[in-house]
């Protein structure tokens, strides 16, 4: 089925899952505006999307930031049209044994993956509801259930899953859904990151991990745009308020 096109945001997609997820929408026949820390960084993501064919801005924005994230929305409202799907999926990770955890490690944490789904969402639902369509999602995590020396990120992305089932319960009467993805272990900086604190060899790490993973891989950025595309389509209307793990074997 193809897509109407629509105009879409990603947080986090100058690189990882969020640009994976950038491109995969663009190809879909949306708009996207690609949204990180930093514009010159998100807009190698956007010279992508080009160089594909697709449409594509790049704007540079701290999602933890009100004003900033303010500046952003209306940025894209008034170059790409109103936002009618949103993907929250910029992150941060500060590791740390709780013992070892500073304010600062949790405050950051809880900033970027809470507050900043809370004010994209908040923003963006605007348009959403104004136009009585619209698509959320935001990045959950198998660390949602536990892991060690994620105290911080663990909370945070058991928190979006609240958040997210909310959402739905309060924008469905409007033609939004939104629904939480759940990676388990996908090949990116940010496991790049996790395997240099353990202080192991990340070729070495992702095959530990795969070998624990069901379908025997790590997970690719891709594996979850798909995902995403899903749940982000005309299709997936009836389809709200879930957790989806994207992790190579069950997890609930
Ligand atoms: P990544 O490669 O580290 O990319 C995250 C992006 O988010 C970076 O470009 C980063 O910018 C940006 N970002 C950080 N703080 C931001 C802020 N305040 N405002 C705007 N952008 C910000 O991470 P990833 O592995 O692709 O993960 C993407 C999402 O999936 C995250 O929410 C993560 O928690 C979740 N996830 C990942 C995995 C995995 O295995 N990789 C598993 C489960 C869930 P800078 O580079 O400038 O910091």
């Amino acid at each position: 089925m193809s897509e109407t096109p629509r105009v879409a945001i990603v947080t986090g997609a100058a690189r990882g899952i969020g640009a994976a997820t950038a491109r995969r929408l663009a190809a879909e026949g949306h708009s996207v505006a690609v949204i990180d820390l930093k514009e010159a960084d998100a807009q190698n993501t956007v010279d992508q999307i080009s160089a594909d064919g697709g449409t594509a801005v790049a704007l540079g924005a701290d999602v933890s930031d009100t004003d900033q994230v303010t500046a952003a929305v209306d940025q894209v409202a008034e170059r790409l049209g109103p936002p009618t799907i949103l993907v929250n999926n910029a992150g941060v990770i500060r590791d740390n044994l709780l013992f070892k955890m500073t304010e600062d490690d949790w405050d950051t944490v809880m900033g970027v993956h809470l507050r900043g789904s809370f004010l994209m969402s908040r923003a963006a639902q605007a348009h959403m509801t104004s136009a009585g369509w619209g698509r959320i999602v935001c990045l959950s995590s198998s660390s949602a259930q536990g892991n060690r020396g994620q105290a911080n990120y663990s909370a945070a992305k058991a928190g979006l899953q609240g958040f997210t089932k909310t959402l739905s319960i309060e924008l469905g009467k409007f033609g939004v859904t939104a629904n939480a993805v759940a990676p388990g272990f996908i090949v990116t900086d940010m496991t790049k990151a996790t395997a240099a604190r353990i202080g192991m060899d990340f070729e070495e790490f992702k095959k530990a991990t795969a070998d624990s993973i069901p379908v025997r891989r790590p997970g690719k950025p891709e594996d979850i745009a798909a995902t995403i595309a899903f749940l982000t389509s005309e299709e997936a209307g009836f389809v709200s308020g879930q957790v989806i793990y994207v992790a190579g074997g069950p997890l609930d």
